[in-house]
């Protein structure tokens, strides 16, 4: 399976899979296109760039200097500010930590292997010892189709009875005790990620090391420098995440399926040279493979705005959004909802094109009292 998928993404090296592609992966779990390029770890910026459909995508330098200084402040004092939100959320009546009870083991290692390593052996100790410790920017791998993916959670925390905890530092705010449900269920995504790969270390930890699945979210509060967390509960997150890679197993099928000769490789080669591969050719290869587009991938995907423009050439539901294509059933073209709704086409005992009719009725009525008054 390596191979061919080495030869579809040609000689470029693989773009590593990172929580951030995991979690968009299982957020999307009916999106083949998405599961087989990243499986195959091609470039997606730059295929959609090839393709001239290129997605604005990361933070503002502002942004990102703002996110800094926010985790910054998060962290500060030896991470006492951190466990103390953790400890003010868990409200389990034990005394409240102060700065001399939290340890922070340097976690420095050369390369991702002696990273992860090291992040491995200092949760083993700090689960060994029994007090608070925070791990800031451990690493840690998960195997995803057969190669090491390295993640880098926001930081970790050790409780004194062997609990783990992920916790997640972002920087959008969290006004009266509650955020953007978007953002919020992206990073509860991102956090599962994380949990699925310290389960994996935790299960040759101490017998009593175990991964908690609610994570820790800190965001300011109120657009203020000043934190405010809560606890998000990732179980049902960790279950698709867990399936969705699963399915990565399947991308070999996947691969497998296509025509003979299809590449994603962006370069062709020409007598010795290299010559940007042809828009169309690329496109071919990437209309290939079934995409299951919705207005999220346009928050998540490199190649959003070919899918969008591909989505709506063909006239489909799904450029209108999930939840419209949910309640529109076996209708899957915006031509045929309109003519159900006209009463020119469907079903009429169909519940779906009953409800349209009933509402293309209520709107020329809406209308013609509005013309007459
Ligand atoms: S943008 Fe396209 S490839 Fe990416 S997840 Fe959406 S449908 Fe799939």
């Amino acid at each position: 399976m390596r191979q061919r998928l080495a030869e579809l993404r040609g000689p470029a090296a693989p773009v590593p899979l990172d929580a951030r592609a995991l979690a968009a992966l299982a957020a999307n779990p009916g999106c083949h296109r998405r599961a087989l390029l990243d499986g195959a770890g091609v470039d997606k910026g730059a295929l959609a760039r090839a393709l001239g459909a290129p997605a604005a995508f990361g933070q503002s330098q502002f942004a990102f200097v703002r996110g800094h200084s926010f985790e910054a402040r998060v962290k500060a004092d030896g991470g006492a500010e951190l466990i103390r939100l953790l400890h003010e959320r868990l409200a389990d009546g034990t005394p409240v930590p102060g700065p001399d009870d939290v340890d922070v083991p340097d976690l420095s290692a050369a390369g991702p292997e002696g990273r992860t390593a090291r992040t491995a052996l200092a949760l083993r100790e700090a689960t060994a010892a029994g007090r608070w410790a925070l791990l800031d920017h451990p690493l840690l791998a998960l195997t995803v189709g057969g190669t090491p993916a390295y993640l880098e959670p926001d930081a970790v925390v050790v409780h004194p009875d062997g609990g783990w905890t992920v916790v997640e530092i972002k920087s959008f705010a969290m006004i009266d005790g509650a955020a953007d449900s978007a953002k919020v269920g992206a990073a509860a995504r991102q956090a599962a990620v994380y949990v699925l790969a310290l389960e994996g270390v935790a299960e040759h930890a101490a017998e009593h090391a175990a991964v908690r699945h609610r994570a820790l979210l800190v965001c300011p509060r109120n657009f203020s420098n000043v934190p405010a967390a809560a606890l998000v509960d990732v179980r049902k997150q960790l279950s698709t995440t867990r399936r969705q890679l699963a399915r990565l197993t399947q991308v070999a099928d996947l691969a497998a399926a296509l025509p003979e000769g299809t590449t994603f490789d962006l370069c062709l080669a020409d007598d010795g040279r290299t010559a940007t591969r042809p828009e169309k050719e690329l496109a071919a290869a990437v209309d290939a493979v079934a995409a299951a587009y919705a207005p999220e991938c346009l928050a998540a995907c490199e190649l959003a705005f070919h899918c969008r423009a591909r989505a709506r050439e063909a006239d489909a539901v799904q450029a209108l959004g999930r939840a419209v294509r949910s309640e529109l059933g076996s209708l899957t073209t915006v031509e045929s909802v309109l003519a159900a709704a006209r009463g020119e086409a469907g079903d009429p005992g169909d519940p779906t094109v009953a409800a349209l009719r009933r509402a293309q009725a209520l709107r020329a009525e809406a209308l013609a009292g509005a013309a007459c008054r």
